[in-house]
């Protein structure tokens, strides 16, 4: 360990005190990481790579002194909210600090709609704050009793509550954010509208975001419900005609090709054996209405629970997005998966995909509101709503799973890279706006270094790159 380091944990340790500083051990090992060994690619290259010190402020003004020191110390730092991450974004790869802010978790307030809170609150938390004034999130991810807002906002893409509000980024529900620049004097810069989106899903690398205001939508009272049938086709029907009925309120439609929902381990006994399955969560005021529709297209009905009101499980969302992922892999570490999009011609895509790689392809779909204006009510058009893929891939080697990326390519497939590191990748593109940012608040590149491969500094390339 360096001198510089030493000394910076020495103020560090004064700052924070001893309890709040952490330099080894298996909390550090922890703290270093996220969900990135959901990748085959990702595991060899992350494995080794941990904080040299994590450090936990509980104030926004022991976030400003912190930074203040690790700038004169031109220490890496990289903010870490839950760790849920599952392309080793909060990982740092050049060591230096791990800035965990889940002890910044107040929720200042749930006023007109919109919620004003830390970074380090957990979304079931403010799902539960907010169901008690009446609302609830638009959107948020399947790990929401652990995953913040500010790593939903720093990481995350969408989830639950997407097919009537699209993602984190759709629309208006980012409200603003402020942030702490890294510099000598840390400032606070606040951002609203098309502004505060110029920083969303960075990765930690444009400063460190102390307060967010997201608005909610108000709240319904849900029931959760899972379809079982032979026939793939007619599940897969009628699932898509119901996520695009504009008239059923819903929160998740999520579709599941045989054996995966035999993986889910808590609500195995009521996955019938060799049957496909597709899970809605709907409006309790017409549950009555959806189950008979599904009774009279032939479906069983195989699951029908209250979502609780304040949150307690089960929640099917448990099984929905990549948490899919996670329980394949509890029951074979051999899957991995990718994340796809599909065209109009999304049918024949999805069932070509199933057709060429038999159980080694394992489909996995949710749909989403790409248009969230147009998904209800009476100007509520079809296409509106569009579905998405996580299939799971039994992996076998590189050379294959490049084949099947190929092949899915070749049908039209959008296929996102979920198995590196790097903002370019699986992220929105670094734009000149998002480069400009970079360039105000941490002008020695020193936030979560090596992810915005775009931002011309990184004075830790030489020494630790690779
Ligand atoms: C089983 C499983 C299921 C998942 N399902 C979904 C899903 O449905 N939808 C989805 O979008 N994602 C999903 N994810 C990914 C992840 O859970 C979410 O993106 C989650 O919101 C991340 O929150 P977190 O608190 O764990 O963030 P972290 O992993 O701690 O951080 C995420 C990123 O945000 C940055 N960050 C964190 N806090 C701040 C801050 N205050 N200021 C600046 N940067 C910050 C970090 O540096 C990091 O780059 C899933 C992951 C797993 C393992």
């Amino acid at each position: 360990m360096t001198t510089t380091l030493e000394t910076l944990i020495d103020s560090l340790r004064t700052l924070l005190g001893e309890a709040n500083v952490i330099t080894g051990g298996e909390t550090l090992e922890t703290l270093s990481k996220d969900y990135y060994w959901y990748s085959p690619a990702l595991r060899s290259q992350l494995d080794d790579k941990r904080a040299d010190v994590v450090a936990r402020p509980a104030t926004v003004e022991e976030v400003r002194a912190l930074l203040s020191l690790c700038f004169a110390a031109g220490v890496a730092v990289t903010p870490r909210g839950a760790g849920t991450g599952n392309y080793g974004q909060c990982v740092p790869l050049h060591g230096g600090v791990v800035l965990d802010l889940s002890r910044l978790d107040r929720i200042h307030s749930v006023e007109g709609g919109v919620v004003r809170a830390e970074p380090g609150a957990r979304l079931g938390s403010i799902e539960t704050v907010a169901r008690a004034a009446g609302w609830e999130l638009r959107c948020y991810p399947s790990t929401w009793m652990k995953a913040t807002l500010g790593g939903f906002w720093g990481g995350g893409a969408g989830g639950i509550g997407g097919v009537r509000w699209g993602g984190i980024a759709s629309g208006d529900t980012v409200v603003s954010l402020t942030l702490l620049t890294l510099e000598a004097e840390p400032r606070l810069l606040r951002y609203e509208g098309k502004a505060a989106m110029v920083p969303l899903r960075t990765f930690g690398t444009t400063g460190v975001v102390v307060e967010l205001e997201m608005r909610l939508a108000p709240k319904i009272d849900y029931d959760q419900l899972a379809f079982a049938a032979a026939d793939w086709d007619l599940l897969f029907a009628w699932m898509d005609a119901a996520l695009r009925n504009g008239s059923w309120r819903k929160r998740v439609g999520s579709l599941f090709q045989w054996p995966i929902p035999s993986f889910f381990a808590p609500i195995k006994k009521y996955m019938p054996a060799d049957r496909h399955v597709g899970f809605l969560i709907v409006d309790r005021a017409q549950t009555t209405e959806i189950v008979a529709a599904a009774e009279a297209a032939g479906l069983a009905v195989v699951y029908n629970r209250p979502l609780a009101d304040p949150p307690k499980p089960p929640f099917l969302s448990d099984f929905t997005y990549n948490h899919t992922t996670l329980w394949a892999m509890k029951s074979d570490p051999a899957y991995t998966y990718v994340q796809a999009g599909f065209t109009a011609d999304y049918r024949n895509q999805i069932r070509k995909l199933m057709e060429t790689y038999p159980g080694e392809v394992l489909m996995h779909l949710e749909w989403g509101a790409s248009d969230p204006s147009r998904v209800v009510g009476p100007d509520a058009v079809p296409e509106a709503m569009g579905v998405g893929a996580i299939p799971l891939i039994h992996y076998r080697t590189e050379e294959r799973f490049l084949e099947i990326l190929a092949f899915a390519r070749s049908l039209g497939v959008y296929v996102g890279s979920t198995h590196t590191v790097t903002l370019t990748e699986v992220g929105p593109e670094q734009t000149a706006a998002r480069i400009a940012l970079k360039h105000e608040v941490d002008p020695r590149g020193l936030m979560n270094p090596g992810k915005m491969k775009a931002f011309p500094v990184n004075p830790f390339e030489s020494a630790s790159a690779g």
